[in-house]
């Protein structure tokens, strides 16, 4: 039997996806980073998170660093 999945948003295209199929990430002051179970998380969809487009808008609209947000997408979604 197919247990049902909690469903959230991507916070960059905006369409729902079950929870374990997204990126989970928070902000920790003014940084994003990869979500440790604290605090307010946010997620990202695996289509957003390998689209260059999608995570230069994000990196835009949080204002980060470009390599260091980078490097934490990819690490999330190797
Ligand atoms: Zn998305």
């Amino acid at each position: 039997m197919k247990k049902s999945q909690p469903i959230r948003m991507c916070i960059a295209c905006r369409s729902r996806h079950p929870q374990n199929s997204l990126i989970r990430l928070k902000h920790e002051g003014k940084d994003v980073v990869a979500f440790d179970g604290k605090g307010r998380s946010f997620y990202l969809c695996d289509i957003c998170s390998t689209d260059e487009k999608k995570i230069k808008g994000l990196i835009k609209r949080f204002k980060q660093d470009e390599e260091r947000f980078a490097a934490i997408i990819k690490q999330l979604t190797q």
